[in-house]
C-alpha cells in the first residue's frame, strides 16, 4: 500500500506538535470527543431536513474503551462519518487554510502560542499516540475506510469492513518515558477525570465500561470484577449551568475548544433571559484577532441552539458588523427547530435577541473602559478600527451608539483618549476639537500646522488610521463642539492685532503672491500666515476634502480621483518673507523658482510626492552652489 505524505507545511506543524512544548497533553481527548459530538450533530441536523436519514436517538453516544494490555484507547461515534476523500482532505492536511500564514505573520510576537492559533484538533492525538487508526463509514455509503498514520512521515488509506456509519478512532498509546507516563491515558480513573473536566457539557452521553469490584454472590469476603457501562458526562451545557457552578477556567476552556482561540478572552458575558422570550447567552470578547479575520472566509455570527441542539453555526443576524469579532452562542427553546434557515433569518424573536446582545456587549465595553483602562486600550488597539467603521458605515446611523467607545491619540496626554475626555479638558473659550492627520503620531507631531496650534496650548487629536478623519466628518461634532483639522485654512487662533498685521501684509504683497501662485498652479492660493511658528511653509485645505482624505480616496480602486483645494501658506514671521520681498523687487524669475521650491517642501512635509523632482533638485543645487 502506498504511503502518502502530509503536505509540506503540515509535516512541519505536526513535528512541532508531536515533539512539543504543549504540556497539556490531556486535551487530545477533548478534541476527539468534540469531533465525535460534531459528527453526530451534523447527522442529526441533516436528519431534520432529509427524510432518508433515520437515526435512533439511543445510538447517538460516544463510546470510550481502554485496553491496557493492547495499550489502546478507542473513541467511537455513530455520527456522519467520512468518505475516503474526506479522510484524505480532513486528516491529510493540517490547517487547511490561513493558519500557517498567520503563524508566520505573528512570529514577531513571542507571546503567541503557535499551536493555539487554531483548534489543535485531531492531530493532538499524536501527542500521546505512536500510531493512530481512523476507521470511518460515511452515512449512507456502502464502503468503509481506514486511515492509519504513525506521525509525521505520512499515512495510508485502505478499504475495510465496518457495519455501521460513524467513526472509530484507535489510539495506540506511546510507551512510558521517564518524563511522561503515557500509560495513565489507559486508566479509567484518569479518563473519567479528563472527560469531566473538559467535556462534561457535551450533549451526547460519553460512555465507558468501567470495572467495579463487587462482592461475590453469596459471599461477604470475596470480590469479583464486574463491568458496568457508565455515562461520564452530565450533558448539561455549560451555559445552562448556574453561574455559581461554573468557574472562569471552565468558561475559558470551553471558549478555547469551541472557537479554536487559545488566547484567554478579554471578557465573558453570560445572561439568562426569561419572559416573553426565553434564552441563554454566552458571549466572549476575544483578546486577539481571529486568525482569519481579514480574509474573505471570515464570517461573523453567533452559534444558535434550540434547547441545547445546534441549529446554526454562524447566525449573522445576532451580531452587528461592528461587533463581528465577538464569539459565542445563544440557546433558546422558543426557536422552533423545524423552521428553515431562511425563515429563521427573518425571525422577529431573533431581532429582539440581537438587540439585547448588542446592548450587553456595549455595556461590557463601557464597563471595561471605565474600570479597566489598560484592558480597554488593549482591546481598542485590536478591534477599535471595527468600531470606527461602525460609526462611519451606513451614513452614520450607529454613530451615537459608538462614539463614546472611540479613542484617539492625544498630543498633550501622549496616549489614547476618548472624545469626552478631550471635551472635558478644553480650554476656556475653545470651541473646536482640533485634530491632525498623518501616517504616525511622530510624523504628525512634526507637522508645521500642528506646531502652531500646540504652541498656543491646545490639545490635538492625532489621527493615524485612514478611516479616522472620515469618522470625525460623519460625527460632525461632539457635545456640540465641531471637529477642526489644524490643516484647514479656516482655523483662526490669532489675536485681533496679529490678524490685522497679517491681513495688511497680504494686502501689500498682492502682486508678489499672484506671481507665486501662477508659478504653482496646483494651489488655489498663496498667502502669508501667522499659524506657523518655526517652519517656513505649510499646505492648508479649504472645504470637506483634506490632503489626507485625498490620499485615501485616490488610493481606492475604481474610485474617482479627488483633489483637495489647497493653499500654500508662508510664515509671515519667518525670514523667508523678507527674501521673497527682495526677489519680488529685483528678480521675478527667481521668485517663481522659490515658489516652486517652497511648494515642494510643503508637499514633502505632508507626505505627498512631488511631480517634478528633477526640476526642484536642480533649483536647490543652483541655490546651494551659489
Ligand atoms: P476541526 O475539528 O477544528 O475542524 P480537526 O483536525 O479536529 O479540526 O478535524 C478535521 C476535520 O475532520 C473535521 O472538521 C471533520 O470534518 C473531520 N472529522 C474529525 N473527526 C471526525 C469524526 N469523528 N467524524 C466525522 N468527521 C470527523
Amino acid at each position: 500500500m502506498e504511503t502518502k505524505l502530509f503536505k509540506a507545511e503540515s509535516k512541519r506543524l505536526l513535528d512541532l506538535m508531536i515533539n512539543s512544548i504543549y504540556t497539556n497533553k490531556e486535551i487530545f481527548l477533548r478534541e476527539l470527543i468534540s469531533n465525535a459530538s460534531d459528527a453526530m450533530d451534523k447527522l442529526y441536523y441533516n436528519s431534520l431536513t432529509d427524510k432518508n436519514i433515520n437515526i435512533n436517538k439511543e445510538d447517538l453516544i460516544i463510546k470510550l474503551t481502554t485496553d491496557p494490555k493492547a495499550k489502546t484507547l478507542t473513541i467511537e461515534d455513530k455520527g456522519i462519518g467520512m468518505s475516503a476523500e474526506e479522510l484524505e482532505e480532513n486528516l491529510g492536511t493540517i490547517a487547511h487554510s490561513g493558519s500557517f500564514a498567520f503563524k508566520n505573520e505573528n512570529e514577531k510576537k513571542d507571546d503567541v502560542d503557535i499551536i493555539g492559533q487554531f483548534g489543535v484538533g485531531f492531530y493532538s492525538a499524536f501527542m500521546v499516540s505512536k500510531k493512530v487508526e481512523v476507521i470511518s463509514k460515511k452515512y449512507g455509503a456502502d464502503k468503509a475506510y481506514k486511515w492509519t498514520s504513525e506521525g509525521a512521515d505520512g499515512y495510508t488509506i485502505e478499504e475495510v469492513e465496518k457495519p455501521d456509519a460513524g467513526t472509530t478512532i484507535i489510539l495506540h498509546i506511546k510507551d512510558d518515558r521517564e518524563e511522561e507516563k503515557y500509560s495513565e491515558f489507559l486508566g479509567e480513573y484518569r479518563i473519567k477525570g479528563i472527560v469531566k473536566r473538559y467535556s462534561d457539557y457535551i450533549r451526547f452521553p460519553i460512555m465507558m465500561d468501567v470495572t467495579k469490584k463487587v462482592p461475590k454472590e453469596g459471599s461477604k469476603e470475596e470480590f469479583e470484577d464486574k463491568t458496568e457501562t457508565e455515562t461520564l458526562n452530565s450533558m448539561i451545557p455549560i451555559w445552562k449551568k448556574k453561574k455559581s457552578e461554573v468557574t472562569d477556567e471552565e468558561l475559558n476552556s470551553f471558549y478555547a475548544m469551541k472557537f479554536g482561540d487559545f488566547e484567554k478572552p478579554t471578557r465573558v458575558i453570560r445572561a439568562s433571559v426569561e419572559g416573553m422570550l426565553n434564552y441563554d447567552m454566552l458571549v466572549y470578547i476575544p483578546s486577539v484577532l481571529p486568525y482569519d479575520y481579514y480574509t474573505k472566509e471570515f464570517e461573523k455570527g453567533l452559534q444558535l441552539y434550540s434547547n441545547g441542539v445546534l441549529i446554526m453555526e454562524k447566525c449573522k443576524d445576532l451580531l452587528p458588523d461592528y461587533f463581528s469579532f465577538v464569539r459565542g452562542l445563544v440557546d433558546s427553546p422558543d426557536l422552533s427547530l423545524n423552521i428553515s434557515r431562511e425563515i429563521l433569518q427573518q425571525d422577529r424573536q431573533l431581532k429582539t435577541i440581537a438587540k439585547n446582545i448588542e446592548k450587553k456587549i456595549k455595556a461590557e465595553l463601557e464597563d471595561m473602559l471605565n474600570k479597566n483602562r489598560d484592558e480597554y486600550v488593549k482591546f481598542f488597539k485590536t478591534f477599535g478600527v471595527q468600531l470606527k467603521f461602525g460609526c462611519y458605515n451606513n451614513f452614520g446611523v450607529d454613530k451615537d451608539k459608538l462614539k463614546d467607545l472611540l479613542m484617539f491619540y492625544s498630543s498633550t496626554e501622549q496616549k489614547l483618549v476618548t472624545l469626552k475626555e478631550y471635551v472635558t479638558r478644553m480650554k476656556e473659550g475653545q470651541d473646536k476639537i482640533y485634530y491632525a492627520c498623518g501616517e504616525t503620531t511622530d510624523k504628525i507631531d512634526m507637522l508645521p500646522q500642528v506646531e502652531g496650534v500646540k504652541s498656543k496650548g491646545y490639545e490635538i487629536l492625532y489621527l493615524t488610521d485612514e478611516i479616522d478623519e472620515f469618522v470625525l466628518q460623519i460625527l460632525v461634532n461632539y457635545e456640540e463642539k465641531e471637529f477642526a483639522n489644524v490643516s484647514a485654512n479656516n482655523i483662526d487662533l490669532d489675536s485681533k492685532e496679529d490678524k490685522e498685521k497679517i491681513e495688511k501684509l497680504n494686502e501689500d504683497s498682492k502682486d508678489l503672491l499672484t506671481i507665486m501662485q501662477e508659478a504653482i498652479p496646483d494651489v488655489a492660493k498663496v498667502c502669508f500666515t501667522n499659524r506657523l511658528k518655526e517652519h517656513p511653509v505649510c499646505i492648508t485645505t479649504e472645504g470637506a476634502i483634506s490632503v489626507e482624505m485625498q490620499k485615501v480616496i485616490n488610493a481606492l480602486p475604481n474610485n474617482r480621483q479627488v483633489q483637495a483645494k489647497t493653499t500654500l501658506e508662508i510664515n509671515g514671521n519667518h525670514q523667508i518673507t523678507n527674501k521673497l520681498k527682495e526677489l519680488f523687487n529685483n528678480d521675478k524669475e527667481g521668485l517663481k523658482k522659490y515658489a516652486k521650491i517652497l511648494y515642494a517642501q510643503a508637499k514633502l512635509i505632508e507626505g505627498l510626492s512631488i511631480d517634478n523632482p528633477t526640476e526642484i533638485s536642480n533649483y536647490i543645487c543652483d541655490l546651494i552652489s551659489k
